[in-house]
């Protein structure tokens, strides 16, 4: 109800809302219009996750973002460590450290290519 008063203001809506509500669409298992997304994107992941199709617009939610900065924060802390072990000539320690790093950057660019 939230969401379709949002979507009559024009505020996040990038066009005209067909009406769904979050019911139709569990009932349905797709959206009815673009405007559908931006309505309820905020409650979509979980329910797309589960239904696996039609997700194209997956990557582009808020979790996603989150966990995009999650992984950041990670690679940061992992680059600290490296320039330590570094340092301190640990250099078994660093080769874990850099595969640490390679691992997290992968998977950070598999979020943010979506
Ligand atoms: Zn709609």
């Amino acid at each position: 109800m939230r969401g379709l008063r949002q979507a009559q203001r024009g505020q996040r809506s990038r066009g005209p809302h067909c009406g769904f509500t979050q019911a139709d669409f569990k009932k349905a298992g797709r959206l009815g219009c673009s405007g559908c997304y931006v309505t309820f994107a905020e409650g979509l992941e979980g329910l797309l996750k589960t239904m696996h199709k039609g997700t194209q617009h997956v990557g582009k939610i808020p979790h996603d973002l989150q966990q995009s900065r999650d992984l950041s924060d990670k690679l940061k802390s992992l680059l600290k460590k490296l320039d330590k072990v570094v340092a301190e000539e640990d250099f078994e320690q660093a080769a874990v450290v850099r595969d640490e790093i390679k691992a997290t950057k992968e998977k950070l660019s598999e979020i943010t290519a979506v």
